[in-house]
């Protein structure tokens, strides 16, 4: 029978809800709590001042199914959309949470009914990981879930272990896998091939159970928590049968809606293209309606390259109109009922996605133009310089993103750091044609600051933004 990622949102909500947790809806997507993150990346992102203890709340344990955007900082999923079957720069996290309440044996009790019993998923396709020294996960998989040892794998990395930052809260992760069958191109986790979509982590549950000091262990919490995150796509992509998260009921109407409005198909090279704009259109969506508009920095100039690299396939699959506005009704007729922000801001976001894709329309021809003539005579490996990357930058509004993913197709590289070179002489010179002009040094202190607070277009993508690691 099939299941609507909608019904499957719902169902984790109330499965969880029936098991004595505060259903807390998203929190939106600009951090309400965190100066030093550019969006909410994860579950517990609203939960954190919780989890240190500098905040209470009525209630011990929830739920719930977060917005979350990773298309920069430390978590940047932005060049794998399109590519791979299981990454978005817009998903919701589906969490539970145990704020000093339950632990480790009712995390994995609870993750496992959930996944077998109530799902019904076959056990013989869920594999879990674990950190390597915590025995004790080891031990709850062998007892809880049944698990074979060699089902259960032992990861000595940092990807199976969590801390809130250099201090506070961390311990150990336990990762689990669903494995969708020989017939997909990879690996089990810790394996060499581990990057294909073959075993896919579903759910990512995190034991909070010591305390950090400056990058060293100083002892244990005296309140363990739990912190726990499954990806909504990836969790409907299994329940629905399908290996990929594209081809999940929520994609395949927006892939509908831009096939029919551009009478192509998402076959062949045209596929990533529909992919790219059908992900793209959800964060531009999500990140108008949480107050971001596009800007030339900060938040606003990720989603105007989030917007500008979809509108780049857009016009890739022959669209001789802005074609993203066009799509936000079906959008809305998917998410809408969920996400009622989406429904007030339709017209916000049609009239956002319009402006930005006409503006864009009058230099993207010209700067592709560019890019062909160029690359012309370059051979599949080689480098485009990285003024040339600038001058697309600065001429033509390509964001730099957005010319490496237009030379992906060719195997084409740029050069990174000569367009950063490019940008930073850009600045000198304009910092020196300023102080020539007499202007006075209170200006030239303005030029100091922007600097020094990394007030630049490139913060969204290039620096580490310092943001905390989370889940
Ligand atoms: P992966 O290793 O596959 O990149 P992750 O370990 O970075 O995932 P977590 O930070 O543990 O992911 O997030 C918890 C869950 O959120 C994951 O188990 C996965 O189901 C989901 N998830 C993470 N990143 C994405 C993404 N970019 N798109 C869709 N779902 C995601
Ligand atoms: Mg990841
Ligand atoms: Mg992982
Ligand atoms: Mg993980």
């Amino acid at each position: 029978s099939f299941t609507s990622t909608n019904d499957i949102r719902r169902g984790f909500l109330d499965y969880f809800g029936g098991q004595g947790h505060r259903i807390v809806p998203s929190a939106p997507l600009v951090p309400q709590n965190d100066p030093t993150l550019m969006f909410v990346n994860a579950g517990m992102v609203p939960f954190k001042n919780v989890f240190t203890g500098l905040e209470t709340r009525p209630y011990s344990t929830a739920t719930s199914s977060q917005k979350c955007v990773r298309a920069g900082g430390k978590h940047n999923d932005l060049d794998n959309v399109g590519y791979t079957a299981r990454h978005h720069t817009f998903f919701e996290m589906l969490g539970n949470f145990s704020f000093g309440d339950y632990f480790k044996e009712q995390a994995i009790t609870h993750a496992w009914t959930l996944l077998t019993k109530e799902w019904g998923l076959p056990a013989d396709r869920l594999t879990a990981t674990v950190y390597h020294t915590d025995d004790e996960a080891f031990a709850l998989w062998q007892k809880i879930a049944g698990l074979p040892d060699h089902r259960i794998i032992r990861i000595p990395t940092k990807d199976n272990f969590w801390a809130m930052g250099d201090s506070g809260p961390c311990g150990p992760c336990s990762e689990i896998f669903y494995d969708h069958g020989e017939h997909i191109a990879g690996g089990p986790p810790g394996s060499p091939d581990e990057d294909g979509d073959r075993f896919v982590e579903i759910w990512n549950l995190v034991f909070m159970q010591y305390e950090q000091e400056a990058n060293e262990i100083v002892g244990n919490l005296p309140r363990p928590s739990i912190d726990t995150g499954m990806g909504l796509e990836r969790i409907a992509a299994v329940m629905q049968g399908v290996h990929d998260n594209y081809d999940t009921d929520t994609f395949r109407a927006l892939i509908g809606a831009s096939e029919s409005l551009t009478a192509t198909h998402a076959e062949g090279a045209q596929k990533a293209s529909h992919r790219v704009i059908a992900d793209h259109l959800r964060s531009s969506g999500f990140l108008v309606a949480n107050g971001v508009l596009p800007a030339n920095e900060g938040r606003g100039y990720v989603l105007r390259r989030i917007m500008r690299r979809a509108m780049r396939h857009a016009h890739l699959l022959g669209a001789k109109e802005p074609l993203m506005h066009r799509l936000v009704p079906a959008l809305v007729a998917e998410m809408g009922a969920a996400y009622p922000e989406l429904v007030r801001a339709q017209p916000l976001i049609e009239a956002t996605l319009r402006q930005e894709e006409t503006q864009f329309r009058k230099t993207l021809d010209r700067g592709l133009r560019l890019l062909d003539e160029a690359t012309a005579s370059m051979a599949a490996g080689q480098t485009l310089p990285g003024e040339t990357a600038f001058r697309l930058y600065d001429t033509f509004g390509f964001p730099y993103d957005l010319t490496e993913d237009a030379l992906r197709a060719q195997n084409l590289h740029v050069d990174r750091a000569g367009f950063e070179a490019a940008m930073a002489e850009q600045k000198r010179a304009a910092r020196a044609a300023w102080k020539g002009s007499g202007a006075k040094a209170s200006d030239e202190l303005w030029f100091d600051l922007a600097e020094e607070a990394g007030s630049t277009e490139f913060t969204g993508y290039a620096a580490d933004t310092g943001e905390a690691e989370v889940l």
